[in-house]
């Protein structure tokens, strides 16, 4: 992996040459809180090192495979959430005098969000199940359930969006909240472009391996 070399330390923030921005003011993720940190100069004693550079990549590997195999099931909830708010919200809005729930068009597109759904619920809960159960982890698994789950969650709250009309883009509305967040599955532990080329990669490596 691209990240092989490094480390990882314990630094106490009142460190000389250590500084903290504030809290970022983000549009999603807000009860995540996060902020910059600036290090200028700074020295980390050896007996501060956690992970050294010898275990630094595998750590990091294990430390993907477990969050992009959160991540999954994280934006799967997310998913889910769109379709519940956007199926509710059909059957009090009438256009067309009727019921959107009752057009056609929007039945077909709250079965395409609701099939999604339950693509994203299987991918992740198998990956969940088989990392935890299995002694030979895999990072690709977890990779594909993360990718699969936060693309696959955006498209499902597009479609509620849609089903909002512009009702959805009103602030503070939980549909406009989910879509926020979900906006940011396509890069938060990683972005997606990036994990498919080190999954990719792994893959290749993994059958070269088993079959030279
Ligand atoms: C809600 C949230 C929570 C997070 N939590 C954590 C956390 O707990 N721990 C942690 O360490 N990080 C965390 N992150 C950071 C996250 O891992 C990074 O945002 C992510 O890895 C992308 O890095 P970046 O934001 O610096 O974007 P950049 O690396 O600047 O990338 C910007 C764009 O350029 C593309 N790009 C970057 N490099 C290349 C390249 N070599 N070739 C081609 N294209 C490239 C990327 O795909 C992306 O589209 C979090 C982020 C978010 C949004």
């Amino acid at each position: 992996m691209g990240v092989a070399g490094g480390g990882i330390c314990l630094i106490d923030l009142n460190t000389h040459g250590v500084s903290r921005g504030k809290p970022w003011d983000k549009m999603a993720h807000r009860d995540l809180p996060q902020g910059e940190l600036f290090f200028d100069n700074v020295v980390c004693p050896g007996d501060q090192m956690i992970i050294d550079q010898q275990s630094y990549e595998a750590i990091t590997e294990f430390n993907l495979l477990l969050c992009n195999m959160a991540t999954s099931t994280n934006y799967t909830s997310a998913a889910q959430a769109s379709y519940d708010c956007a199926l509710q919200y059909s059957t009090q809005r009438i256009q067309g005098g009727k019921r959107l729930c009752d057009h056609t068009a929007i039945q077909a597109k709250l079965f395409d969000m609701f099939a999604k759904v339950q693509a994203c619920r299987a991918t992740s809960r198998s990956v969940m199940i088989f990392n935890s159960a299995s002694m030979q982890k895999s990072f690709q698994y977890s990779t594909a359930a993360k990718v699969f789950c936060t693309n696959t969650a955006l498209d499902v709250v597009t479609s509620g969006i849609h089903i909002f009309g512009a009702a959805g883009l009103s602030k503070g509305l939980l549909i406009e909240k989910i879509y926020r967040d979900v906006a940011a599955g396509n890069f938060e532990d990683g972005s997606n472009e990036s994990l498919a080329i080190c999954a990719g990669n792994k893959i290749v490596r993994e059958y070269l391996n088993r079959t030279e």
